[in-house]
């Protein structure tokens, strides 16, 4: 089934997942792979090459240092890749970008019938995978510009998945560590 999603579904972020990573691959990423990230079919993937991470300066400032997923494909950090939680965090971004693709296809099928436009419509589905992108938007309005990538929808669902609570945090929900971290993070800036 997961396969057929990724066919049908989610073929739009399939095409443009591919494309972001071979658009990299050979100048700023190596090793070309197909196959499954943890449970997702037909997810293409590489790593990023040492220049791209390196730190650099005093500062240390780097290109880029992250793991990145787009779609169906992911561009991972170097010496990542027997991490599963990382594999996990992504195939979380993977899963969501295919939920709101069927959204973006019934949406995209509804527009087609009412308005018997096409292209709107193919553009709505084509579109859908990255509709979560708004959700770094309202998690700026409400947190703060410097929390609008940890606080947004989509990244808290796959931190919670994800993360180790270490013994000193046991018997207690992620979102209530989060909200300890943030306090001692104001109390620090204050
Ligand atoms: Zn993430």
């Amino acid at each position: 089934m997961r396969l057929l999603l990724a066919l049908t579904v989610h073929l739009p972020a399939l095409v443009a997942g591919w494309l972001f990573v071979l658009i990299f691959y050979g100048w700023a990423t190596q090793d070309l792979k197909l196959g499954k990230l943890m449970d997702e079919p037909l997810m293409l993937t590489s790593t990023w090459r040492n220049w791209v991470v390196k730190r650099r300066g005093k500062s240390g400032w780097r290109f880029w240092k992250y793991t990145t997923t787009i779609g169906r494909g992911w561009i991972k950090q170097p010496g990542r890749d027997s991490d599963v939680r990382l594999k996990r965090h992504e195939e979380t971004h993977v899963r969501q970008g295919a939920d709101l693709s069927f959204l973006a296809l019934v949406l995209g099928a509804v527009t087609i019938y009412f308005t018997g436009d096409w292209k709107l419509g193919i553009a709505l589905w084509c579109t859908g995978w990255a509709w979560q992108l708004p959700n770094f938007v309202t998690a700026a309005m409400r947190y703060g510009l410097s929390n609008g990538y940890r606080y947004s929808g989509h990244e808290v669902e796959a931190y919670a998945l994800t993360n180790i609570i270490v013994p000193a945090d046991a018997g207690m929900s992620w979102a209530q560590i989060f909200e300890e971290r943030r306090e001692e993070a104001r109390a620090k800036t204050s």
